[in-house]
């Protein structure tokens, strides 16, 4: 457990986070809607700290970055915990709750695993990492002091100042763009605009960015979904962007909704070429 970074005391004992575009205000005892930030007697707390719940080797192009030391392995840790309730969720076991009793790792002791297996990149990934901010934040000071490479994938659900204060320690990111604003609503619980923010900041500071979009039939799937996504990467950022279109499988509450056949996902990516985009990329599939 460590004080949280980003909050402000609101008076009679209650803080607000400042860490994500929620803004929780939090009596003494609350939880965020994270489910891992706490107010104890009128401070805000990560509950979170040197607590990760998966640590593993991965490709780097599982996160997906494809553009990013091709053909490394990373150290890949998440602690429990998301700021958004998407309903197709498919690491929901970890995303969706938080269990406080579990194996502590500190920020040095994460390094030296990264060692251990000869990683020269660790990632920030699984749930969500801005709600572990002060254990990524930490890690990945120690990372850069002894040369590593640092990546956050992410849902970009985070506000402005604590991302300028994290980008000089973060050298890659995959941020999920997941349709439009209702489908931020209705399926994820947030909003489009601070995502487009994010995404905006972070190409600004010419950090490594690669754009995932998981396509759900039905949901966000059609061409013109595809079309506004593309429009807007050509417009804000510049058409050699990296782009993945990915497939959806069933999982947490759209176990109803059928995969997306592997024929959406390439018809998604032969709409993003033809639309000029330079680096696009299917997945799951
Ligand atoms: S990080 Fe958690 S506590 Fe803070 S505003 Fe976001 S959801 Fe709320
Ligand atoms: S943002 Fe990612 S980790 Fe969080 S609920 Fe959505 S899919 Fe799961």
């Amino acid at each position: 457990m460590k004080e949280a970074l980003f909050y402000k005391k609101l008076g009679s004992g209650i803080v607000q986070c400042e860490l994500c575009p929620h803004f929780c205000t939090l009596k003494n005892g609350e939880k965020g809607k994270c489910k891992v930030r706490e107010n104890r007697t009128g401070k805000l707390f990560s509950l979170v700290y040197e607590k990760p719940c998966s640590i593993a080797l991965d490709p780097i192009e599982k996160k997906p970055l494809y553009h990013f030391y091709p053909g490394s392995k990373t150290l890949s840790l998440a602690t429990f915990g998301c700021n958004l309730s998407c309903q197709h969720c498919q690491n929901w076991q970890i995303s969706q709750k938080f269990i406080e009793k579990i194996r502590e790792a500190s920020p040095q002791e994460i390094i030296e695993m990264a060692k251990n297996v000869n990683s020269k990149i660790i990632s920030f990934t699984y749930t969500e990492p801005t709600i572990f901010y002060e254990y990524m934040l930490d890690i990945a000071k120690l990372a850069k002091k002894e040369g590593m490479k640092t990546a956050m994938v992410s849902n970009g659900y985070i506000n402005p100042e604590p991302l300028k204060q994290l980008l000089p320690f973060i050298d890659a990111f995959n941020i999920d763009l997941k349709g439009n604003d209702k489908f931020y609503e209705k399926i994820c619980g947030g909003r489009i605009q601070p995502v487009l923010k994010t995404i905006k900041i972070i190409h600004k500071a010419g950090k490594h960015l690669e754009i995932t979009n998981l396509l759900i039939p039905g949901l966000n799937d059609s061409d013109s979904e595809i079309k506004k996504i593309v429009f807007w990467i050509k417009v804000n950022l510049s058409d050699d962007v990296p782009l993945h279109f990915s497939a959806f499988f069933p999982h947490y509450k759209l176990v109803n909704v059928k995969e997306t056949p592997a024929e959406t996902v390439i018809h998604a990516a032969e709409v993003a070429r033809k639309l000029g985009m330079k680096n696009v990329h299917t997945g799951n599939i």
